[in-house]
């Protein structure tokens, strides 16, 4: 399920000093002073050391204040565009606004950083010759050195093969993994989540999306002791028959410790207001009942798992989803004990149940929440924009890059409204996949209006459900 990733989630935006980078000589560099660009509203400063130049710009208190910068490109196509700047301490992160040839473009999120500091960069598309990109002051209160504008080292994917995390994958998992890879960067897969929305797409569109998304939700013991009776695995091997690909979440009801009143029901308990499950306590204490507890979960879905392995469907599994939110409780106490969490839950399935037809997709893109590239294959992101905008979600896209640094694909595991085809290609945004959640955020017209949906479905940029190859037997 979704939640909007408040602003306070981004926090670390674009500087990322815990990422250990494999920079490429860019073919192309030109660096332009913010003291040299065309200033409004603000004013040149030697107050703060560290400058380079003759200067820094200040002053960005007005919202419409700003500087303009004239930049010749070689060649039309995709450039990174870093900046220099500092943002006193204590003073929070900051917002700028880009405007690139008269349109803007994108958002770029300056961390608190009272030294200079350059940016790791981000995405912009240039015409070739003369090309007019503007700072604009949004949430104001930075200090901007220069602007340096590179080419585009590669957005391939640096280890061809991608190897997967387990070694022991089975062959359908390997096929799929090799599928995704050679997708990536060509195209996006088509998702929905839950089975009956496909038929809904069938009748609306005319296509059926390459994944459907399932959930375990009614599998956890919790919901077993209320006799609930899940179809979620059985459907999931009807999709694969027909030659669908499958993902999988977790909205894991706490073993213990529910609330269960009215508006905090025993069936949310996988929420953090409606359990007093605490994560912490149980990822330190290997004794206590409450770690046997979760052990015992993650053995109940093992059986399920082990179901669709016997019947060799491949699974984008993607357990411990939203951590960072702190809405679900496996997140509710920081990113330590929910990566603690999740590599039990790596180890048990592996290694102690044998389970290797898993796809392993974490849901998120801070630094801080990453579990290590020894039990990731894929890194996710969450999209839950406002209706009707259907921009490439490219900060995200940005951090996850940064994060892996092309080691790993990234996918949009969630989404309400699906980006425009066109702008992710136009943009190079290379989301593996996107897969809208179900009921409203598919079906009221609003967060994705119909001729969106014909459009998205239709676009030779989209892989649907009659694209996809015989992915058992794919390489
Ligand atoms: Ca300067």
């Amino acid at each position: 399920m979704k939640k909007v990733l408040g602003i306070a989630l981004l926090v670390c935006g674009l500087l990322l000093s815990g990422c250990t980078k494999k920079e490429t000589v860019p073919k192309y560099e030109q660096v332009k002073q913010a003291e040299d660009g065309l200033l409004k509203g603000v004013k040149v400063s030697k107050k703060v050391s560290g400058y380079s130049g003759k200067g820094y710009v200040t002053n960005f208190n007005e919202p419409q204040d700003s500087v303009t910068f004239k930049v010749k490109a070689p060649s039309e196509g995709i450039y990174t565009l870093k900046i220099r700047y500092r943002v006193s301490t204590g003073s929070g992160d900051k917002h700028t606004k880009i405007v690139l040839n008269g349109e803007p473009s994108r958002e770029m999120i300056l961390p608190e950083s009272n030294e200079f500091r350059e940016t790791t960069g981000i995405k912009i598309m240039l015409n070739k010759g003369e090309n007019v990109i503007q700072f604009v002051s949004e949430w104001g209160y930075y200090d901007l050195d220069y602007i340096k504008v590179q080419s585009e080292s590669s957005h391939r994917l640096d280890n061809k093969e991608n190897k997967l995390v387990n070694p022991k994958a089975t062959k359908e998992t390997k096929s799929l993994m090799h599928f995704l890879t050679d997708q990536y960067g060509k195209s996006i897969l088509s998702g929905q989540q839950d089975l009956t929305e496909v038929e809904w797409l069938n009748n609306n569109i005319g296509k059926k999306p390459a994944i459907v998304g399932f959930d375990f939700l009614d599998y956890s013991n919790s919901a077993l002791q209320y006799e609930r009776n899940s179809k979620q695995v059985e459907q999931a091997i009807q999709w694969d028959k027909e030659g669908g690909i499958v993902t999988f979440s977790w909205h894991w009801i706490a073993p213990k410790h529910l609330t269960n009143k009215p508006g905090k029901e025993w069936d949310t308990g996988y929420l953090t207001k409606s359990t007093t499950f605490d994560v912490q306590y149980a990822m330190t204490h290997p004794n206590s009942e409450e770690y046997k507890l979760l052990l015992n979960d993650i053995d109940t879905i093992a059986i399920q798992l082990k179901k669709l392995q016997k019947a060799n469907i491949p699974i984008l599994f993607r357990p411990l989803h939203e951590a960072e939110g702190g809405w679900f409780w496996w997140g509710a106490k920081g990113p330590e004990p929910a990566k603690k969490l999740y590599i039990l839950l790596y180890d048990r399935l592996t290694n102690y149940h044998k389970i290797n037809n898993l796809i392993w997709v974490w849901n998120s893109v801070s630094p801080e929440w990453y579990p290590g590239d020894k039990y990731v294959d894929i890194i996710s992101y969450d999209s839950y924009p406002s209706a009707g905008d259907y921009l490439p979600v490219s900060i995200p896209y940005d951090r996850a890059l940064s994060l892996v640094n092309n080691r790993k694909m990234v996918t949009l595991s969630e989404n309400g409204p699906i980006p425009d085809p066109d702008l992710l290609k136009k943009y190079q945004v290379s989301w593996s996949w996107f897969l809208t959640w179900r009921g409203h955020f598919l079906k009221n017209g609003k967060l994705n209006d119909i001729d969106h949906l014909t459009k998205v479905y239709n676009s030779p940029y989209v892989i649907t459900l009659d694209e996809l190859p015989n992915l058992k037997s794919y390489k």
